[in-house]
């Protein structure tokens, strides 16, 4: 291909609000541009590098037995209510309406259109089990597209979801899916860092993802140097560092006037303590509870819905109030939180509701005597027998209030957030954190849209049963940038072999005669060999060609120039991206000599990635 017959546009400054690497090469080397807000066109040259991701992606998902579809972008708004997600997804779901009124679904994910496609052809146990996937557009109106392509509005996503009768055929595919999505990092000359995103509190069921250490990742990543425990943070566990002289209920509980004091930090200032004597209180909010509130303790009962899913479905509850207690030099992980209440969100309560169900002002809200919502504590919490604590009273706290004597919390559970200097929860070393960006995700359903959107089979014994599910996610462009973060200099991007667009630059010093015929024959010749050239055919200066090339990152630059080009032994100039050395190569009759070292370089460096 010659450089004047495409279309890269290359650019020497740097968009404004382009603050990491793959963002700014991805405009400079003349791959996207930006067509709105966490909208953009790949030009060409990144569409090359995409389509190659792609294939990559399509081989991987090939070999694990899932079959490729492809459903529409736009999914009748009525599946999205049967799963519930209409009301759950909140603003990031971008609803619209049609001619008719109907409302409509730009695909954020797709389990419901998916899901009801399942659900319309299955019938026996005899077809199941069935993994099906995409390569597609999803639309997300995330609140702040950033990073470029890293975050987008729209934007690539391979999905698949699978369907099984047993939990040993969704491990089975799970595993495969673990093992495809390695394959697909690594080819991509990745290094990933696959995390636990598993919490235990999703009742048993894995989830996995996939993350690169990134300065700018909105993942915090907890990890052990002993043992290579790895978790996102939301999910993470630690061993528990329990009070040793813990044990021995203290003196009775005794109220002390605290007036004006409210923040723990107050409270150590004016108990002279430190905080980790401290139960804190938090009243929590949370929206579509599907855990059983039945046997809960509290004079004030959330409202019950109808069960998701008809008969069988798990009863929700619209809204339900807890109070969160854990020890006063912890936070509270809402992540863990909303998973133990299997709630679709949870936030702080609002003062007025932190009011109305401890009957004090904010500040003063603690276990002892709080009777109106059910206690949720930290497991931290099990080892207080000399603590301080709210006595919803205004000015009023309780000391040497004890676990078990006087509070019982309704259910114990792990709702810390781990934090570096924490110990592994797997061998007790010292846990260090990282930030991630997330790539891909792969993840245990279970039967939660089987049985909201009542998909059904019979099994051998002519029983109507729920298909378990799993679904397994990658972000095309997401993972492209990453590789442009992992692979790059102060010159520009420096692709894997796999991922370039192009794997031979040619660089003609003065494109005319001897030196034009020299180049064109060897581009000839590499084409003809199957390799993909990009020959710089412009009128520029050769500092101009050199620094595009550079930017570019294409793999093989050879520089054809008059002085090398003996009639006895023409030869061309030949240097790797990303290395100093420059060395000459033979051209040999036809170009020939230099398209077989060339391709037996490229060979080898596919094979390598591959492997
Ligand atoms: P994030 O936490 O980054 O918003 P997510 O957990 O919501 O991601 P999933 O629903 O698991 O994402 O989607 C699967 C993959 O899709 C992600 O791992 C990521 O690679 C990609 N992805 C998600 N949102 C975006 C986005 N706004 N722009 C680009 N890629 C995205
Ligand atoms: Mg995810």
């Amino acid at each position: 291909m010659l450089f004047t017959q495409t279309f890269i546009p290359t650019l020497r400054e740097v968009p404004g609000d382009a603050v990491i690497a793959s963002h700014r090469l991805m405009f400079r080397a003349g791959m996207l541009r930006k067509l709105a807000n966490g909208l953009f066109t790949y030009l060409p040259l990144g569409l090359r590098s995409f389509r190659k991701l792609e294939r990559i992606v399509r081989e991987e998902m090939d070999a694990t037995g899932a079959l490729e579809i492809k459903p529409s972008v736009v999914v009748p708004g009525e599946l999205w209510k049967e799963s519930g997600r209409w009301e759950t997804m909140g603003e990031a779901l971008l609803r619209v309406k049609n001619r008719l009124g109907a409302d409509l679904v730009v695909s954020p994910t797709a389990e419901e259109a998916f899901t009801a496609m399942v659900r319309d052809e299955l019938s026996s146990y005899r077809q199941l089990p069935l993994t099906l996937y995409q390569i597609n557009t999803k639309y997300r109106d995330e609140i702040r597209p950033r990073y470029g392509v890293m975050r987008g509005r729209e934007f690539t996503m391979k999905d698949a979801y699978s369907y099984h009768t047993d939990d040993a055929g969704l491990d089975e595919m799970y595993e495969k899916m673990g093992r495809a999505y390695r394959r697909i990092f690594k080819r991509c000359g990745l290094t990933v860092i696959p995390v636990r995103a598993d919490s235990g509190a999703m009742g048993g069921s894995g989830s996995e993802e996939f993350m690169v250490e990134s300065e700018i990742g909105d993942n915090t990543l907890v990890l052990c140097r002993d043992c290579g425990y790895a978790a996102n943070v939301e999910k993470a566990a630690c061993k528990p560092d329990y009070n040793p002289d813990g044990g021995v209920p203290a003196a009775a509980i005794a109220p002390v006037d605290t007036p004006a004091v409210r923040t723990i930090e107050e409270l150590c200032n004016f108990l002279n303590t430190g905080a980790s004597a401290f139960i804190k209180t938090l009243i929590y909010r949370a929206i579509n509870v599907e855990l059983d509130l039945s046997e809960a303790p509290g004079t004030c009962r959330p409202e019950k819905k109808a069960p998701r899913g008809g008969q069988d479905g798990p009863v929700t509850y619209g809204e339900a109030f807890f109070a969160v207690l854990i020890r006063g030099d912890l936070e509270v992980n809402e992540v863990k939180l909303a998973a133990v209440l299997k709630a679709s969100e949870v936030s702080l309560a609002a003062d007025a509701d932190v009011e109305r169900l401890t009957g004090a002002p904010v500040g003063f809200a603690g276990p002892v005597g709080l009777r109106t919502i059910p206690l949720v504590a930290d497991e931290s919490v099990t080892v207080m027998f000399d603590a301080v604590t709210g006595a919803l009273a205004k000015d009023l706290h309780y000391t040497h209030a004890a676990y078990g004597r006087d509070f019982t919390p309704w259910l114990v559970t792990d709702l810390r957030t781990v934090k570096a200097g924490d110990r592994c929860t797997l061998c007790g070393g010292e846990l260090y954190e990282k930030k991630g960006n997330e790539l891909g995700h792969i993840f245990k359903l279970g039967y939660k849209y089987s049985r909201s959107m009542g998909v059904h089979y019979l099994d051998e014994e002519g029983k109507t049963r729920l298909p378990t599910m799993g679904c397994y996610g990658i972000g095309l462009d997401r993972t492209l940038a990453s590789v442009i973060e992992e692979h790059h200099d102060e010159g520009g991007i420096v692709w894997p072999m796999t991922l370039t667009p192009y794997q031979v630059i040619i660089i003609p010093i003065k494109y005319g005669e001897a030196v034009k015929a020299a180049a064109d024959q060897l581009a000839a010749t590499l084409e003809g060999a199957g390799i993909e050239v990009l020959l710089d055919d412009r009128d520029e200066r050769p500092g101009v060609k050199f620094n595009d090339a550079d930017l570019l990152g294409i793999p093989y630059r050879v520089v054809v120039g008059e002085k090398n080009l003996a009639p006895d032994k023409p030869r061309v100039e030949l240097k790797r991206r990303g290395k100093g050395e420059i060395r000459l190569m033979e051209l040999g009759f036809g170009a020939g000599k230099a398209a077989e070292e060339l391709s037996a370089l490229i060979r080898g460096e596919l094979a390598e990635l591959n492997r």
